[in-house]
């Protein structure tokens, strides 16, 4: 952290990059990096795969965030930032050679492919491990910066609802709020400014609800078929997964969402002890013990068979 907190002083040229279809962490997280070194007159720009969703806009810097990645920008230090795979946020191996490349990540599953690594699975968001960082550095944290990094701690933790949420996470939060931060402001434009046709759309989803296992496990799925019906595209579907996992006794909860005809995202949840990184890894994903997410290839009533398959261990109590 130190290394980071003195490259960020002594060098001039950054781009901050996150993984693809980025949420609230990793916008909060590259842009607290973009506002901060900015302010310190620094060179930076901000890249990622894709498009951020809609829910962003209401952030200052969002036009700041150019998609999809370059490769090309002439930079001294390239930091990826709530990346757990290189190919997750399209950085080339080539392009980063004759950099300084820098990887801030709370994720578990992360191989550490930065030159300078620095990896809390503790730390409840990586804008908690910024947050650090700007601290170690001594440098003070602006109300738009603390913005920024807000958002990512109080996404991340579900309205510091989740097992992450620590002393430290709610001291950050009282050290960001005390800028002057408007907290209602940054929840109600990523909680209560969905599209209509998003609740139009989570109505066909939620009809769509099946349990396995006793309880246990809760699937649900978007198809093609109803992001045409409603109107609505992937972006309209954050928060979704959440109310497979709200119902009472479900301990995972899925939502399969078809990107592309017979190609799902799944994304997975859990309650308490039971980790689903690994099975997250097995469909070519990962992520964390308590949220991730991976990919399958196959018609819908396939998918969902090797989903209820991988969770088979449910049957047994691991308790
Ligand atoms: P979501 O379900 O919101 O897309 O993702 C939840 C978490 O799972 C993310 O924070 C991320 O860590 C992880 N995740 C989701 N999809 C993938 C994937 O395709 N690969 C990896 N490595 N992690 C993923
Ligand atoms: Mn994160």
């Amino acid at each position: 952290m130190k290394r980071v907190a003195d490259i960020l002083k002594q060098k001039h040229s950054f781009l901050i990059v996150s993984h693809k279809n980025p949420d609230g962490d990793a916008v909060g997280s590259s842009l607290a990096l973009y506002s901060m070194l900015k302010e310190l007159n620094k060179e930076v720009y901000v890249e990622n795969p894709t498009k951020p969703a809609y829910i962003y806009e209401f952030l200052d810097d969002y036009d700041a965030i150019e998609y999809p990645v370059s490769n090309a920008k002439d930079v001294e230090v390239v930091i990826t930032v709530d990346s757990a795979e290189l190919s997750r946020c399209g950085i080339d191996k080539d392009y980063v050679k004759d950099k300084i490349f820098i990887n801030i990540d709370h994720h578990k599953t992360n191989p550490a492919f930065g030159d300078i690594n620095i990896i809390e699975p503790k730390a409840a968001a990586v804008g908690c491990i910024i947050w650090d960082i700007f601290n170690l550095a001594g440098f003070e944290i602006s109300k738009k910066t603390a913005t920024y990094l807000y958002l990512s701690i109080l996404t991340d933790t579900g309205s510091f609802r989740y097992s992450s949420t620590t002393p430290k996470t709610f001291y950050i939060a009282s050290k960001l709020l005390e800028t002057g931060i408007d907290a209602w402001w940054v929840a109600s434009n990523v909680y209560e400014s969905q599209r209509f046709e998003a609740l139009k759309l989570l109505g066909e989803v939620l009809k769509t609800l099946q349990l396995h296992y006793g309880g246990k496990l809760a699937i649900e799925y978007v198809t093609q078929e109803m992001f045409k019906n409603t109107n609505t595209t992937a972006d309209d579907t954050e928060g979704f997964v959440n109310f497979a996992r709200s119902i009472k006794g479900v301990e995972v909860g899925v939502l399969l969402r078809e990107d592309e005809p017979e190609k799902f995202k799944i994304s997975i949840r859990s309650k308490g002890n039971v980790d689903v990184s690994n099975v997250a890894e097995a469909f070519g994903g990962g992520g964390h013990k308590n949220a991730a997410g991976g990919n399958i290839d196959l018609p819908l009533n396939k998918a969902i068979e090797r989903i209820i398959e991988a969770f088979a261990f449910l049957t047994k109590d691991e308790r």
